[in-house]
């Protein structure tokens, strides 16, 4: 492994790890969001040697340390090459919903799967199996939420992660940020959201654009999805509405005893 030149971020020596960014079934999005930041991307640049990431670079190298995965596991073969990652990678990081939960994917478990690739595919041969997340499979050391993440977090945790301090998440729900910007409450203009029991972090991303929120980052600590039901019903919105909101990324997935028939 070659020796990356000394950089210093605020003072304190950063030692540039090597990372790899790695995409199993995704839509890529989530690595898009790295590439979108034109503004600080020399500078996240300075602080990681990136040695693979097939949506900026070709060619690449297997000698990492920190591996970032997109995507949830829906073939055999993601299987494979996931433990092969998880076998170089230091550390592991699960790089959106889709790692972290299965994301939009999960849906599909919903259905039976040969309807779903009847639907879809119709008579072409497709592999594809139930969706799984990366902790299904393999130990994650460490997770990056959203759909796509926030490029601003991804930034700030590589920082922690290059000058060995610790990550620490937003334990409060998407509400406390949306009240903080100003923002009217959707509830109170008729619509659906799921701020109260949401993790904070993309600082009430679609809120702010008078979209309620649809609990891509999962549950904030405490949470209680039960008093979220109730206000949704007193709102006037369907168990069908309230079921398919909190289904969506995956998130909520083992707080849903008792909501389904
Ligand atoms: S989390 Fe969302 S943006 Fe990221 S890969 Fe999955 S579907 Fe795409
Ligand atoms: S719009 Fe959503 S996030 Fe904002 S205060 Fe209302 S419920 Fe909370
Ligand atoms: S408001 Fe909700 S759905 Fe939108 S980005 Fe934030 S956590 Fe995700």
């Amino acid at each position: 492994m070659s020796d990356s030149p000394a950089k210093a971020y605020l003072g304190v020596p950063v030692r540039r790890p090597r990372v790899a960014f790695f995409e199993l079934s995704s839509c890529e999005g989530c690595q898009l969001q790295i590439l979108n930041n034109e503004a600080s991307l020399l500078d996240f640049l300075s602080l990681v040697e990136v040695v693979r990431f097939r949506e900026g670079m070709s060619g690449g190298s297997d000698e990492y340390e920190i591996a970032f995965v997109e995507g949830s596991v829906t073939r055999d073969d993601e299987v494979g090459r996931l433990q092969k990652i998880r076998e170089t990678a230091k550390v592991l990081v699960a790089f959106g919903s889709c790692a972290c939960f299965g994301g939009v994917n999960q849906l599909k478990n919903r259905f039976c799967l040969d309807w779903v690739k009847k639907e879809v595919y119709g008579d072409h041969p497709v592999e594809t199996a139930e969706v799984r997340p990366l902790d299904a499979i393999v130990q994650v050391d460490l997770r990056i939420y959203g759909c796509p993440v926030k490029k601003e977090e991804v930034e700030k945790i590589v920082t922690h992660i290059a000058i060995g301090s610790d990550i620490t998440y937003p334990r409060y729900p998407v509400c406390m940020e949306c009240k903080a910007n100003g923002n009217v409450c959707l509830y109170d203009l008729g619509e659906p959201c799921l701020g109260p029991v949401t993790r904070a972090g993309c600082d009430s991303w679609c809120p702010n654009n008078r979209a309620g929120c649809w609990g891509c980052r999962g549950p904030s600590d405490d949470m209680n999805i039960l008093q979220l039901v109730d206000i949704m019903k007193r709102h006037g919105f369907s168990e069908e509405t309230i079921l398919d909101r909190l289904e969506c990324f995956g998130g909520f997935s083992g707080h849903l005893e008792g909501l389904k028939k």
